[in-house]
């Protein structure tokens, strides 16, 4: 059921997109990836995402995983049978800015599995955290996490190689931070001068985080707020490079540097202002990953994905995300 009325949705939007009316983005969800990545396309179409995003292996750990072909066929034939572009979330642990060689090491690696994985995956972009410069200031880590990403990116090829596999490398997405300790990208100067400084002949771009933005100062709650981060993007040639969206109320304040996502409509920036920033013009081509915690803290759920549809509608709030918040506050009490 989930999965018709999701297709039929998709046909409503693209015929809308060619009679000429506004176009407007797809909306979809962090998706589980317990048992593996075989389960994720059924989880994606029944929470009705219409694009999907993964971790790369385990998040919280530095042991990577490596997916079997058989795996990865499941993913990739469950995915085109329904039309959902991938994403992936490199770990938690990635610091490339850090002056420590041996965890930078580490994370270069890490980021090499994620991106050798998302070739084998078809992955439309692999989505990192830049990490935290320790206190050592932007000009000098910007140094170190440039020469990281070119590293990982020659590791992930020299992988491929190994496997056998002539795919190219997908396009690397660095995320803008909320700006805690002494985190890289939470102003977009630092965003700009990273990606002028990447490797030549290789695909890096930019995924832009709504709380994080929001967190780090950026009033993109507000209209004048939108229009100046839009205007900045475009005056540092950085709006073309962002590739992908993460659409994620802030359960923290404005300009707190904290980084505490809420569900779409019940945090701080809310559902006008985040109905704002997925119907931006500019945005219209970029897809929208929800990371949230759903009613349950389990993650982006159906109720979740629904609100952020309406959003994009423009429609009235649906009753489901403020019952499904305050519950979740209740339980968590
Ligand atoms: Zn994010």
């Amino acid at each position: 059921m989930a999965d018709k009325s999701n297709d039929k949705q998709r046909a409503l939007r693209t015929s809308r997109g060619r009679s000429g009316r506004a176009k407007l983005p797809l909306i979809g969800a962090q998706v589980s990836t317990a048992g593996g990545f075989a389960p994720v396309p059924e989880r994606a179409v029944a929470i009705g995402a219409e694009v999907v995003q993964i971790f790369s292996s385990n998040p919280r750990t530095w042991r990577t995983r490596s997916p079997g072909l058989e795996e990865i066929a499941f993913l990739t034939s469950g995915l085109r049978r329904h039309s959902l572009p991938l994403y992936l979330h490199t770990i938690y642990l990635i610091n490339l800015a850090s002056p420590d060689e041996e965890l930078r090491k580490r994370s270069t690696s890490a980021l090499a599995h994620a991106l050798a994985t998302g070739a084998l995956t078809e992955a439309a972009g692999v989505v990192t955290h830049v990490g935290s410069h320790k206190g050592t200031g932007f000009d000098s880590a910007a140094t170190r996490i440039v020469q990281a990403i070119r590293s990982a990116f020659e590791e992930a090829d020299e992988r491929l190689a190994d496997l056998g596999h002539a795919e190219g490398l997908p396009p690397l997405l660095l995320e803008n931070s909320a700006g805690a300790g002494h985190t890289v990208g939470a102003r977009l100067e630092e965003l700009a001068a990273l990606l002028d400084a990447s490797p030549r002949g290789r695909r890096v771009g930019l995924c832009l985080d709504t709380a994080h933005l929001f967190a780090a100062g950026h009033p993109v709650h507000e209209t004048a707020g939108l229009e100046k981060l839009v205007s900045g993007l475009r005056d540092l040639g950085l709006l073309d490079r962002v590739l992908l969206i993460h659409l994620n109320d802030s359960a923290s304040p404005f300009a707190s540097n904290r980084d505490l996502h809420e569900n779409p409509g019940d945090g701080l920036i809310g559902y006008t202002g985040l109905s704002r920033v997925i119907r931006y013009p500019a945005f219209a081509r970029v897809p929208f990953v929800l990371e949230v915690p759903g009613a349950d803290g389990r993650g982006p759920d159906a109720a979740a994905i629904t609100v952020a549809k309406s959003m994009r509608e423009e429609a009235a709030r649906p009753p489901e995300g403020p019952a499904h918040a305050a519950k979740r506050r209740a339980e968590q009490e």
